[in-house]
């Protein structure tokens, strides 16, 4: 892919800390849920942004389409400060990003009918006259597989995965060009799953679409992505293309991750990691690298100095120490505790 100039979006150092109680503690702390992240986004391009959950992927994917505003940081959509819009300037500008919502139940009025629901965006933006509302949303549900008789229905009345199609339909209504796809699968069954990755992808082909797409399911990133920004602790510890990521990962956290993703096929099979313990509290990160504390392969240099995400031949930047030392086979040998400096501090089975 051809980059964009300029590209259609770009943050730097975005930043967003959130006022709480730190984890076991009566004392107000602040959570730095992203932290310094900067990220572009060339014009047609799927980029899946991954990691645990708390690691900032979902505040992250708001930070970018305003729907949270940052702490701190630069964020630009075709070169215009998105961040200085403010009025009718950012209400016309918010019709080029959408989101699609995790949580299809929870995301639709129960008290709208399909075509009040994937209609409201048409209203808002004043898109077009009233009365060619209900031929436009005939449209849009045709696009997503909907049928026209879905219209005057309401959303109890689907399922899991129709309702989900109804929130892509009022995503696409204000032609966007950019779709923020927020865990979209994850609370459907699997077999639903891989309609709606299907449908996503295909509607990218065809509208030209733009995607970001939160995840933590790899095997699903997989199919969709063509980079993939892997975060950990509200940091974005690897980037790169996907295909590359998938097949060398360069950060011992990306190698874990990917661990735990079944191979399709049997020689291609990792062993699987078992990450050891929860991840840090977020209000009280670990010194130097904050993976540290899990890490297989961690060495005294990593608890006291931070690794700059720098990036390496073939496009990958990881923000580790020792890039591309612990590799699905060193886990295999890690796990016979033969890993030269490594903790070995995670437990293992196979997949
Ligand atoms: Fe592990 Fe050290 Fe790399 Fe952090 S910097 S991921 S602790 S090897």
């Amino acid at each position: 892919m051809v980059p964009s100039d300029p590209p259609l979006l770009e943050a730097r150092r975005l930043s967003k800390q959130f006022s709480g109680w730190g984890r076991g503690s009566e004392q107000a702390a602040t959570v730095r849920a992203v932290d310094d992240v900067d990220l572009r986004l060339d014009a047609g391009e799927a980029l899946a942004i991954v990691g645990e959950s708390g690691s900032g992927k979902t505040t992250l994917g708001r930070l970018l389409i305003r729907l949270l505003e940052p702490t701190s940081g630069e964020l630009r959509f075709e070169g215009q400060d998105l961040l200085a819009l403010r009025g009718a300037r950012l209400r016309r500008r918010r019709r080029d990003f959408q989101m699609v919502f995790q949580d299809p139940f929870g995301s639709l009025n129960p008290r709208l009918t399909v075509e009040q629901t994937v209609a409201e965006p048409l209203r808002i933006h004043r898109l077009i006259p009233r009365r060619d509302r209900p031929q436009r949303v005939r449209e849009l549900l045709d696009m997503v597989g909907l049928p026209a008789t879905a219209a005057g229905r309401y959303p109890h009345e689907f399922s899991g995965g129709q309702r989900q199609r109804i929130g892509i339909a009022r995503a696409l209504a204000t032609q966007p060009k950019l779709l923020v796809a927020d865990e979209p699968v994850s609370s459907l069954d699997v077999s639903v799953q891989a309609q709606i990755i299907n449908l996503l992808a295909g509607l990218r082909v065809a509208l030209d679409l733009t995607v970001v797409f939160i995840g933590h399911d790899l095997a699903v990133v997989e199919q969709l992505a063509d980079r993939v920004a892997v975060m950990y602790l509200g940091r974005v510890v690897e980037q790169g293309p996907a295909a590359r990521i998938f097949a060398t990962p360069q950060h011992p956290y990306t190698v874990c991750l990917l661990s735990a993703v079944p191979a399709a096929i049997p020689r291609n099979r990792r062993s699987r990691i078992v990450l050891a313990g929860e991840p840090p509290d977020p209000s009280q990160p670990p010194s130097g690298c904050r993976f540290h504390p899990r890490c297989p392969i961690a060495r005294p240099r990593c608890a006291v100095e931070e690794p700059a995400l720098v990036e390496r031949p073939g496009g990958v930047a990881a923000a580790c120490h020792f890039p591309g030392e612990l590799s699905a086979r060193d886990a295999r040998d890690a796990q016979d505790g033969i890993v030269a400096g490594g903790s070995a501090n995670f437990q293992s089975d196979s997949t």
